[in-house]
């Protein structure tokens, strides 16, 4: 049934790229890719649903035989942001079916659609009435929200979002305690050294900066760029950012969406104010896009950033590119890893010792060397620090929907 409905995403990729763009506003390019993603989950872990194995253990006790079995974890609620409509709900609902789950999917308030048409996907791969559940709310997402963690019927939630709604679905998981994962905020560091192809290492950043106006939790937020090649870096990054074009999601050739809302535009704005008060200088970009809608914002590249500044803390969930001059390999991996979050973090080398070392000394869950693009339903997805617990995708991501059962047989 996981695979029909993979097929049913892959045939229906236009119309729910179609939904993406209209309740989202990213790119329609880039909202058909989400789909191509996020269909992915059904078939990676409708292929891995065989290979949930248990062990055969040698005995301490004499006489006996142990072995161990998995099973489904139970009711599983889940909750996902808006900013991958699709992928972020398949991400879950894929291995905990194939894990042999229930699910009850509380879908975002601002992308409710997309998850409708999911549904209705599901309906149509044969899936039984009760297996996949999807709820909405707008006005009374708290309230949804505690009755998921506070039954005792659903026996774990998966929750992706913002680290501070995380912190408070665990402790009102508490009094039932739940199995938890949490996929929370990012800040990721993005370091180019000297020694870096420039050429790489601008078009890495570029993707893993913008993608999705960006609106990604693994998204560059702090560019570390080595004195050495500062200013060239700045110029040809801002250069290619000339070549965007913001608009309609649905227009020929726009790029650049919309943010979701006008509290991120407010954020973004914020940071951008914050870093030019405190003496950095926007090389391009800075401003709202009126013209264009009231959440739009121009694709901002700021140069002569300090680690004072709010976007050295916080995550700016938005088109802003902020570049920090440094000098040293050890000043860069501490500033980078001074930060309460640890998701995703990027460096761009061609010295082989120098990624073995820096790789192991991000306090991250994922690096990404000399590419900016590093999610795939096959690799382990997941944070360190307060960006969570709990990996999704690969072999582990089924894990979190599996307890494990230890069988003991006597008297042999
Ligand atoms: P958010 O935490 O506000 O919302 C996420 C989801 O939680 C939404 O469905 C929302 O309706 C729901 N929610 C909000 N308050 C709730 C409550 N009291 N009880 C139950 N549900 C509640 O986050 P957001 O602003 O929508 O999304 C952006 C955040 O998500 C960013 O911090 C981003 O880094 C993070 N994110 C993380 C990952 C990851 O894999 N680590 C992926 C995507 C987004």
């Amino acid at each position: 049934m996981l695979r029909k409905w993979y097929q049913l995403m892959v045939d229906n990729a236009e119309d729910l790229a179609k939904l993406i763009t209209w309740e989202n506003g990213k790119p329609f390019a880039d909202a058909k890719g989400e789909v191509t993603y996020a269909a992915n989950f059904f078939e990676w872990f409708a292929e891995e649903a065989p290979r949930v194995y248990g062990d055969t253990i040698a005995a301490s006790i004499p006489g006996n035989r142990v072995f161990t079995i998995k099973e489904p974890v139970g009711v599983c609620g889940l909750i996902t942001p808006w900013n991958f409509p699709a992928a972020m709900i398949t991400r879950k609902i894929g291995p905990a079916l194939a894990a042999g789950c229930t699910v009850v999917a509380k879908s975002p308030g601002e992308t409710p659609f997309t998850a409708a048409a999911l549904a209705e996907l599901a309906h149509r791969a044969g899936i039984p009435k009760g297996v996949v559940n999807f709820i909405t709310a707008l006005q009374n997402t708290a309230e949804v929200g505690s009755t998921i963690t506070s039954s005792n019927t659903v026996r774990k939630v998966s929750f992706t979002g913002s680290t501070g709604v995380g912190k408070l679905l665990m402790k009102q998981s508490a009094d039932t305690l739940k199995k938890l994962s949490f996929e929370l905020g990012g800040n990721a560091p993005f370091i180019i050294f000297d020694d870096a192809d420039l050429d790489t290492a601008v078009t890495g950043a570029i993707t893993s900066k913008f993608r999705s106006s960006g609106q990604t939790c693994v998204c560059a937020n702090r560019i570390y760029v080595q004195s050495g090649i500062y200013d060239e870096f700045a110029e040809a990054f801002t250069e290619k950012v000339k070549g965007f074009k913001v608009g309609g999601g649905y227009e020929e050739g726009v790029t650049h969406g919309p943010l979701i809302h006008d509290r991120a535009v407010s954020k973004v704005e914020k940071h951008v104010r914050d870093a030019e008060q405190q003496g950095a200088k926007v090389l391009i970009g800075g401003q709202k896009m009126p013209d264009l809608g009231e959440n739009f914002f121009q694709p901002t590249v700021i140069r002569d950033m300090t680690t004072d500044m709010q976007l050295a803390h916080e995550e700016t969930f938005g088109p802003v590119a902020g570049l920090f001059k440094f000098e040293t390999e050890a000043e860069v991996v501490k500033n980078a890893n001074d930060a309460d979050v640890g998701l995703a973090g990027y460096f761009f080398s061609r010295d082989l010792q120098r990624c073995y070392r820096v790789a192991e000394a991000l306090e991250v869950g994922m690096v990404g060397i000399n590419t900016g693009l590093i999610s795939d339903p096959a690799a382990p997805f997941g944070g360190v620090k307060w960006s969570g617990f709990g990996r999704e995708g690969s072999k582990y991501g089924i894990e979190e929907y599996l307890t494990i059962k230890t069988i003991t047989l006597g008297g042999m």
